[in-house]
């Protein structure tokens, strides 16, 4: 039986393998393991790549985030505004500050913030707005940003699933005060171990961020902020430099994997394909579909060699560890339904036509 992996790191690996062992080499011959030169390379190039002037790497995509809430100054009296369909690391950040994450529900066009509903949470409290660009499509930026404005509100994108994606010609991760980025490996821009990254267009709040990931020091053994240990390692700085001359040529092969998934599977009724919106660039992080018979498809797929996935099957509201805030089922509605509906099929730049052609086939046959 044919075996198509949800994602194919070691095939990655291997079509770039001499320039990736070669990097690990020369940290190796350097010693410059935690944070250093390769990981200041990273930070110009990964900040260049964007059109943003500064960068930070940091040690995971939940750091990212995590230390622009430190570097901002969110704490106990704070309300930050975001998605409940989203990863858990999304309001952790927020909760590990003793801030307070508050959901909104998200629209069924995009999976993204419903920016309509953000309005009605805004409290005295309200500090910033988190928006998530989910599975790699950008947010509805444009109204984000005017509520921002229009009440004072900090914007920090969380860009973890967005790697280069754009709205209205603009980078994610450089529209509000901060963009926070992950490396995890199966990202679209993934570490082999752990890394991610902040960017920004503010001098001030940058160097804050880089001292706080050196626990609060700018000079060694002087500690001007609490801070903690985020640091970026070497050799995870040097794979991510060498992984970003590739990016874009990546991106746009899952782009066109996406719209040969579409072509596939365009007679297939009984689903509903993910939409792209018009005045974005979706990355594809992930390929979404809907079906009522999600669990059923799944199963089928699993025993045909396919592997799929769901992001997520409960909403952040929903999860026990958030049980004390008080939310409850119901409270919002179009989440809950995506939840049970979505399935993540295999997405990378490693699949090929064949496999697509396979797994929208196996899919056809499901409903027939
Ligand atoms: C992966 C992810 C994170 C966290 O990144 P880690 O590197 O796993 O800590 C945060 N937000 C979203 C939306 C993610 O997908």
């Amino acid at each position: 039986m044919r075996e198509i992996k949800f994602l194919d790191l070691k095939k990655q690996y291997l079509s770039i393998k001499n320039e990736i062992d070669n990097a690990i080499q020369d940290v190796l011959l350097s010693s410059a393991f935690a944070g250093g030169p390769f990981v200041k390379s990273f930070e110009e190039n990964f900040a260049k790549i964007h059109g943003a002037k500064y960068c930070s790497g940091v040690n995971n995509g939940t750091s990212a985030l995590h230390i622009a809430m430190m570097a901002l100054g969110i704490g106990e009296e704070d309300e930050i505004i975001m998605p409940a369909n989203t990863f858990i690391a999304t309001p952790a950040s927020v909760s590990l500050q003793g801030a307070k994450p508050v959901f909104v529900d998200c629209s069924e066009d995009d999976f993204n913030i419903d920016a309509e509903l953000i309005d009605r949470a805004i409290t005295e409290k309200t500090r910033a707005i988190l928006p998530v660009h989910l599975y790699g499509q950008p947010a509805k930026m444009d109204r984000i940003l005017e509520i921002a404005q229009k009440n004072d509100l900090l914007v920090i994108e969380d860009c973890a699933q967005a790697h280069l994606a754009e709205f209205e010609g603009k980078k994610v991760g450089t529209m509000g005060i901060a963009g926070c980025f992950s490396f995890y490996p199966g990202k679209n821009l993934g570490a082999y171990g752990e890394g991610g990254a902040v960017i920004s267009n503010d001098e001030e709040f940058w160097k804050k961020i880089q001292a706080i990931k050196e626990h609060g020091s700018f000079k060694k053994y002087h500690h001007e902020y609490l801070g903690h240990n985020y640091r970026l390692e070497g050799i995870q700085g040097a794979i991510l430099d060498v992984k970003l001359k590739y990016i874009e040529a990546w991106t746009e092969t899952r782009r066109k994997n996406a719209d040969l998934y579409r072509k596939y599977l365009s007679g297939v009724n009984d689903i509903i394909l993910p939409s792209e919106r018009k005045n974005v660039r979706h990355v594809y992080h992930l390929f979404v579909i809907r079906t009522s018979k999600r669990d059923e498809l799944s199963s089928f797929l699993n025993g045909e060699g396919i592997q799929t996935n769901i992001h997520y099957p409960i909403p952040c509201h929903l999860q026990r560890s958030y049980g004390f805030m008080g939310y409850k089922k119901g409270d919002f509605p179009v989440s809950e339904k995506l939840s049970r509906e979505i399935l993540s099929l295999p997405m990378s730049e490693q699949l090929t036509e064949e496999d697509i052609v396979c797994i929208s086939e196996k899919i056809s046959n499901f409903f027939q």
